[in-house]
Parts: C-alpha cells; sequence; structure tokens
C-alpha cells in the first residue's frame, strides 16, 4: 500500500504554532487514514520547537519569528525528520499545509507577517521536492488521488 506523509495538524493534531490544530474533513482523507496510509509530522515539532510557539515566516534563506528570533536551525532539523521519515518509509508522495513556513508548497507568507502570499516552499517542502518527493496541499486532494490511482495502476 502507498503510504503518504502528512502535516499532523491536518489529522487534528494540535501542534500549530497558536496550539490549533487545521484537522482536515474531506470523507477521502478520512478514508486513507482509515486505511493506515498516511504518516503524520509536524517538522516544527520534530525540530525541537514547542507548542504554543511564537509564528515564524521564511524571510529569504532564514525564518524568523514575529519577534526577530532566527529559527531557521530547527527548521531545517525538522525537515531532514520529514524527509528521513519519507525515505524511510519510502512514501508515495506528502500532503502538507498549505502557506506554513514548514509545510507550505508553491505559496508561502512573504515573511512581513501581514498575510501576504509569495510564491515559494516551505522549509520542509522544498527538501522533500529537493529528493523528488511530489508535494500537495490539502486543496490539491484531486490531484494528490489522480497520482496515488496512478501509482497504484502499476
Ligand atoms: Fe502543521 Fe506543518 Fe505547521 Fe506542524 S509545521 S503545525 S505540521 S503546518
Amino acid at each position: 500500500m502507498q503510504k503518504i506523509l502528512v502535516s499532523a495538524c491536518l489529522l487534528g493534531e494540535k501542534v500549530r504554532y497558536d496550539g490549533g490544530d487545521n484537522l482536515l474533513q474531506d470523507e477521502r482523507w478520512l478514508g486513507w487514514q482509515r486505511e493506515g496510509r498516511l504518516l503524520p509530522l509536524c517538522p516544527e515539532c520534530a525540530g525541537g520547537l514547542s507548542t504554543p510557539r511564537a509564528a515564524a515566516e521564511r524571510v529569504g534563506d532564514r525564518v524568523i519569528t514575529r519577534g526577530g528570533i532566527d529559527v531557521s536551525e530547527e527548521f531545517a532539523l525538522g525537515a531532514e525528520w520529514a524527509l528521513a521519515l519519507a525515505q524511510g518509509e519510502k512514501v508515495a508522495m506528502a500532503i502538507l499545509k498549505a502557506r506554513s513556513p514548514s509545510c507550505g508548497s508553491g505559496q508561502i507568507y512573504d515573511g512581513s507577517f501581514s498575510k501576504k502570499l509569495v510564491d515559494g516552499d516551505g522549509v520542509t517542502a522544498a527538501l522533500l521536492k529537493a529528493h523528488g518527493i511530489k508535494v500537495f496541499t490539502e486543496a490539491q486532494l484531486d490531484e494528490a488521488a489522480a497520482e496515488l490511482a496512478r501509482l497504484e495502476s502499476n
């Protein structure tokens, strides 16, 4: 069975920076969970950050909190954990939370803490992509399902 690395907050784990979650209520998603396909990880927690924690955004090649603390090392460590899990479990793909400085894919916040978006990837999404792992957001379940069907028909 093809496995999928996923953002833990999308499965309801309260790991978001503010102590909340981003539980995804979607029948297909919940079906994949019931099948045991989904491998949850919060890269920011894996990198050693606590919950709740200060909001952070990518600024160039660094990640900086709203208060100006550089948390790039923690984000990089979390990304390494995610890659190790993805490779160790031979996941088919990742489905990660949109816009996050770790998990975002295609678009992320611009570093000004003003909800403005720019093209780019979060630290974890970028590392996974660099190693050939396809990354989808929770808004791309159709594409993810098509990829899963393609892989399982081979
Ligand atoms: Fe969710 Fe990823 Fe943020 Fe963790 S780092 S709370 S998994 S979006």
